[in-house]
């Protein structure tokens, strides 16, 4: 028996990880991964005091007794151990990157795939190295069809994330201004999201493609990927559909065999048009019947301030803070242009993670706020800072500055984007709006 075979033995009794002694599960193993600032090897014991079955360190250090499981590196050992459950589920595991859109239309799929299979889907954003080897391990025998969100900001990440998920199936959202630094430009996006077009060909697995996104048609003749399923707005796709509108919650029609449906989602924001596609391809394609498609999707509520509206006392807000890059940015512009409501105030952001790009990018953005028929635009950070003195505007660099702002000319009856980078924190104006 190899060393992950045996571990495999004690995950089978004890099939719950935990990476943090501040929730500890009791019977569960405790990994004793390593962070920027912190060693977990230190944490075995407490681990073990709060009730963990065993936990596994790469310091020998740290081996206080029996229930220490020591291996050469913990982390290695948590993505292993995942493959190794991976390959004993003999279950569809559909794979999802992209620049945009990966979480919300993972929820989505999950809403649709639910009314049908007792479905799985990664929790929250745990999309990253060690994300995905947990949400692995959280799958179980009784589990019939999963969806993994993989997240990636540099090249060959996705390649080694599929091979902890061992996607029978994938669907790339979307390539966009994304990671730009990491990445190494737009080219490198779309190589490195690829990897996961490459995974399915070398494992003959299928792509759902929206057929719609030429990057994308560009990137499966590449991969010269042959199980391909199509979803579209023209009539030759497999599943086809039309945005109905969007002022500001979601109504789209669909169509698969020549029959055509009708359904409204609690999401606002015309990009969720092709997440909500992509949702109704895969469901279709599983089996689900149109009926149950459409129940799925309009029971889905948002909760995670992505395209979320919110009634503030005095306005309408599209909660986006979540987080931003020039591509998610223009769409979100996009959609407001599309929204009837009569005063329409947008806040924006700084977007991170842009590398030498950065100053190009946000003023590109700048242009295109500009060009908004709104009753206030706010540019908050320091990149749009920047940028004062060539766009229209209200220019801050801190949400504090802006805070300060709205409290001496508050904004009421408004439709308001609300939408920066994470780090920005757009959500403490929230309560002043
Ligand atoms: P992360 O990289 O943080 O995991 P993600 O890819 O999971 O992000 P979501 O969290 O679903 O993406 O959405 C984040 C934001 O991206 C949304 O709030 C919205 O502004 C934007 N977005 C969602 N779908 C699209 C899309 N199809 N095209 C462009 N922008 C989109
Ligand atoms: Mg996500």
């Amino acid at each position: 028996m190899t060393a992950i075979e045996s571990l495999y033995q004690h995950y089978l009794k004890h099939p719950v990880i935990c990476t943090d002694t501040r929730n500890i599960t009791p019977d569960c193993l405790f990994f004793a991964l390593k962070g920027d600032n912190f060693d977990a090897n230190t944490f075995a014991e407490k681990a073990l005091t709060n009730g963990a079955a065993y936990a596994i360190i790469d310091n020998l250090s740290y081996k206080t007794s029996k229930q220490c499981i020591l291996v050469p590196d913990v982390l290695t050992t948590l993505q292993d151990l995942a493959k190794h459950h991976r390959s004993q589920l003999n279950i569809p595991v559909i794979g999802l990157t992209g620049s945009n859109g990966k979480t919300t239309t993972k929820e989505l799929i999950k809403a649709v795939l639910s009314e049908k299979y007792n479905a799985f889907a990664t929790k929250g954003n745990l999309n990253n190295h060690i994300g995905v080897p947990l949400s692995i391990l959280s799958l179980t025998t009784d589990t019939e069809i999963a969806v993994i969100e993989m997240g990636a900001n540099h090249q060959k990440e996705i390649e080694f994330l599929c091979t902890i998920a061992q996607p029978t199936h994938g669907l790339i959202t979307n390539v966009g201004m994304a990671h730009l630094d990491g990445f190494g430009g737009f080219e490198g996006v779309k190589k490195g999201k690829a990897e996961l077009y490459a995974y399915l060909k070398n494992n003959h697995g299928f792509a759902f493609i929206n057929r719609n996104n030429h990057y994308l048609l560009e990137m499966s003749t590449t991969a010269d990927l042959d199980k391909v399923i199509y979803y579209g707005t023209e009539s030759t796709d497999t599943i086809s559909g039309k945005l109905i509108k969007t002022d500001p919650l979601i109504e789209i029609s669909w169509s698969d065999k020549g029959a055509s449906y009708q359904t409204s989602v609690n999401l606002t924001g015309s990009y969720n048009f092709e997440n909500i596609l992509a949702a109704i391809c895969i469901g279709a394609f599983f089996d689900v019947t149109p009926s149950a498609i459409n129940k799925g999707l309009s029971g889905y509520y948002p909760n995670n301030n992505r395209s979320q509206i919110t009634k503030t006392e005095n306005n309408t807000v599209i909660c986006d803070f979540y987080n931003a890059n020039p591509s998610s940015m223009t769409a979100a512009l996009n959609n407001v242009s599309l929204l009837t409501a009569d005063k329409k105030t947008v806040i924006i952001g700084d977007m991170f993670e842009l590398g030498n790009e950065s100053a190009e990018q946000h003023e590109l953005i700048a242009k295109q706020a500009e060009q908004l028929n709104v009753q206030t635009l706010i540019f908050i950070g320091k990149y749009f800072y920047a940028l004062k003195d060539k766009y229209k505007g209200v220019f801050f660099t801190a949400p504090s500055e802006a805070q300060e702002f709205l409290k001496t000319h508050p904004i009421k009856d408004n439709m308001i984007l609300l939408k920066g980078s994470r780090g920005m924190a757009l959500e403490q104006l929230l309560p002043i709006l």
